[in-house]
């Protein structure tokens, strides 16, 4: 697959600027994993070491004593598992409730919103099992509504999480929410989820790669897979420092999917741009005057949604939507947008400080749902993709049911119907920019609409 963006996007020698990176430098011997230097032969391959990548390798060596390397072309975390926005929240596809059942059926909703719920429940069970210092913050997710008018649509949303997910939530009025610590003039009540919290995600990134060496995986950064070519039964990745001979191999590149991937996969994906800012720490009078305590996640209604939440040391992370191509000059134009829409959502931080602006590559796919499986043209490859900007839980989920597929402890079939898709193709994959400037075109209008 081509790169669909600026190149400064898939530079792995640019610092990445996000204000987790700047609280990591003190862990910098950890993210020093060696090149791949020699030609070696293993069992698995894997692309990537993102959240994907690194459960799906700590959970073969781990739970399987599988011999399993890991080929990453920056450091592990460099992608967008190591700059979101750490919401380890519900959510892989971008489908409305009444889509998801007029797809798959009640019954297979049902399923997958318990594989969701797993799926956050196992991302505090991999920190706790492995030690790892996450920085956990929150109760739950909250859904504010944007609009008076989205409070409806919120209350469907209750009754269907309670009655088909079995997820504890509750509807707070603007009074309600107010009291539970979260005040905006552009946000009109909301819906408290019981499952998701915050995280830090290159922690939990880093954390990953240092449980899944020290439990017998290889990782190998700086090493970009440049082509893969088949020989036999052996797939043979090749990389400027020699080449790695698997029998199987694990895509887990998302919205970074570019050279070395087959383009067959890559055609199947497309890369969207997601910003975040964050502030400097906020004082607890400047906390009190805009009405805001609460540490759990929060996102709205929007179509094209914002996202924030208060981080450990009360800095404001805010998120949205990047642009369609990702030079410099757009970055520093959707910093402005951004700056403004965070002032206008919370009056009294307009003059507060920016301390760090970055963006990244999340990923969606033609059918909306997230996609993890093997290739039917050749069932030795694995993937796990599209996490339609809810990978931090689901990407968890996907690289332990990959690790659980390669050595045949589950099937498939074992998945609700919602994972169990296979991946669709995009109906003319180049153009994919188009879809995308015209899906921001009309959910534009649409957030527009009372
Ligand atoms: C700004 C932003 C905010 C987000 N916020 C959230 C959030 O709050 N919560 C949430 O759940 N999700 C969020 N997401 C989405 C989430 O980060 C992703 O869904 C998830 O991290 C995907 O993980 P991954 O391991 O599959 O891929 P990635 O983390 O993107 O990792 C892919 C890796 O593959 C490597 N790679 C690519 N090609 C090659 C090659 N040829 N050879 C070797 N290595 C290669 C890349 O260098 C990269 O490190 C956000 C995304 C962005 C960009």
């Amino acid at each position: 697959m081509s790169r669909l963006y600026h190149p400064i996007l898939y530079d792995r020698s640019l610092p990445v600027r996000s204000y987790w990176e700047s609280l990591a430098t003190r862990q910098s011997d950890e993210l020093d994993y060696p090149p791949f230097s020699q030609s070696q032969t293993c069992e698995v391959a894997i692309i990537g070491a993102g959240i994907t990548g690194l459960t799906a390798a700590l959970h073969l060596a781990r739970d399987f004593g599988t011999n399993a390397y890991i080929l990453e072309a920056g450091r592990p975390g460099w992608g967008a598992s190591g700059r979101n926005g750490g919401f380890c929240c519900v959510g892989a596809a971008n489908l409305s409730n009444q889509q998801l059942i007029k797809r798959f059926g009640r019954a297979e909703t049902a399923r997958y919103y318990q594989e969701q719920r797993q799926a956050v429940d196992w991302v505090r069970q991999l920190a706790t099992d492995e030690a790892i210092e996450i920085d956990a913050q929150g109760d739950g997710t909250l859904v504010v509504a944007h609009r008076s008018s989205r409070l409806a649509e919120l209350e469907g949303e209750q009754e269907f999480l309670t009655a088909i997910a079995h997820y504890p939530c509750q509807l707070w009025s603007q009074a309600a929410l107010a009291d539970h610590g979260f005040r905006s003039p552009e946000v009109y009540g909301a819906l408290h989820i019981g499952v998701g919290f915050g995280l830090n995600p290159l922690r939990y990134c880093q954390g990953l790669a240092r449980a899944a060496v020290q439990r017998g995986a290889t990782l190998c950064a700086r090493s970009p897979v440049a082509a893969w070519e088949k020989d036999g039964d052996w797939h043979l990745l090749h990389t400027s420092g020699g080449t790695l001979r698997a029998k199987r191999v694990v895509i887990a590149t998302n919205g970074y999917t570019a050279d070395g991937v087959p383009s067959d996969v890559g055609d199947r994906l497309l890369p969207v741009i997601s910003n975040i800012v964050t502030t400097r720490p906020l004082t607890p009078t400047e906390l009190e005057a805009q009405g805001w305590q609460t540490e759990t996640p929060i996102y709205d209604t929007r179509h094209l949604l914002f996202y924030y939440r208060l981080l450990q040391d009360n800095r404001l992370l805010f998120g949205s939507r990047g642009g369609t191509w990702g030079s410099e000059q757009e970055g520093d134009r959707y910093r402005r947008w951004m700056v403004r829409r965070l002032g206008e959502m919370f009056p009294a931080w307009q003059a507060v400080e920016i301390t760090h602006c970055w963006n990244g590559l999340a990923c969606v796919s033609a059918d909306r749902t997230f996609h993890v499986g093997q290739l039917a043209a050749d069932p030795t490859v694995y993937y796990g993709l599209a996490y339609h900007g809810s990978g931090v839980a689901t990407g968890t989920w996907s690289g332990r049911a990959i690790a659980h597929l390669v050595t045949g402890k589950e099937q498939v079939a074992d998945w609700s119907a919602v994972a169990r898709q296979p991946l669709p193709r995009f109906l003319l994959p180049g153009l994919r920019k188009g879809y995308l400037r015209l899906g921001y075109a009309v959910g534009e209008v649409k957030d527009r609409m009372v």
